[in-house]
């Protein structure tokens, strides 16, 4: 099927309320501008560089997510017109964002990254590490916090990956209470193309679909 098929066939599946974010790491601008033409305007890169060179190549009401980790010294490539932030997972970082964003004269949507997986490559804050950041951090007046984000373990048992999407759903409210926010703490950033089916069903807000859409990266 065609990436503009995918993007009809995905966003049929997605309840009310749910955002798609395309994720078109890995593939050229020219598939971003095929699935744009379908009416996709939000799209997750994991790559500052390439995602400051797509901005560059694409129409200005594109709209783009920071969703793999990010490091510091990167964040000032994409301060002047990323949207949001999917993947805040230290303290480090959101101090960085906040400086270059304030620097840039805006205010960043940005998300907890959660870690859940049990695999020890995932990044992400553990839940009591961040209570404790939340209870004595800093002003950070460019960021926006809008919720949490999380990739479950890379299994084929559901279970184990419906336990984890339940257990940052159940962490939103929990969040919001001890970091002070308000009503716009209400994202959830759960579901990639092989598990969004179950992120859903845990009461995603977001899902990030990459290869369901464009195909296998390289
Ligand atoms: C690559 C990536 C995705 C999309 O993965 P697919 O399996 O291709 O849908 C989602 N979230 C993050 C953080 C990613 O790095």
């Amino acid at each position: 099927m065609s990436i503009s098929e995918n993007i009809v066939r995905v966003r049929g599946e997605l309840p009310a309320g749910v955002e798609l974010v395309a994720v078109s790491k890995g593939h050229p601008a020219a598939a971003v501008r095929e699935a744009y033409t379908a009416g996709q305007r939000v799209f997750g890169e994991n790559r500052p560089q390439e995602m400051a060179a797509k901005h560059t190549e694409l129409p200005a009401d594109v709209r783009w997510h920071q969703i793999g980790h990010l490091q510091t010294n990167k964040v000032k490539l994409i301060v002047p017109f990323v949207e949001m932030i999917h993947s805040v997972d230290s303290a480090r970082l959101a101090a960085e964002i906040s400086r270059q964003a304030t620097a840039a004269g805006r205010t960043i949507d940005c998300l907890f990254e959660i870690r859940i997986a049990r695999e020890e490559t995932k990044h992400g804050w553990e839940i009591q590490e961040l209570e404790t950041w939340l209870a004595q951090r800093p002003p950070l007046p460019a960021i926006r916090w809008r919720g949490l984000m999380g990739i479950a373990t890379n299994t084929d048992d559901e279970g184990v990956v419906a336990q984890e999407f339940a257990h940052l759903a159940r962490m939103l409210p929990t969040l919001r209470k001890a970091g002070g926010f308000g009503a716009e703490f209400d994202t959830l950033s759960i579901g990639m193309s092989d598990d969004y089916p179950l992120a859903i069903a845990a009461g995603s807000t977001m899902v990030r679909i990459g290869s369901a859409i464009f195909g296998a990266r390289k």
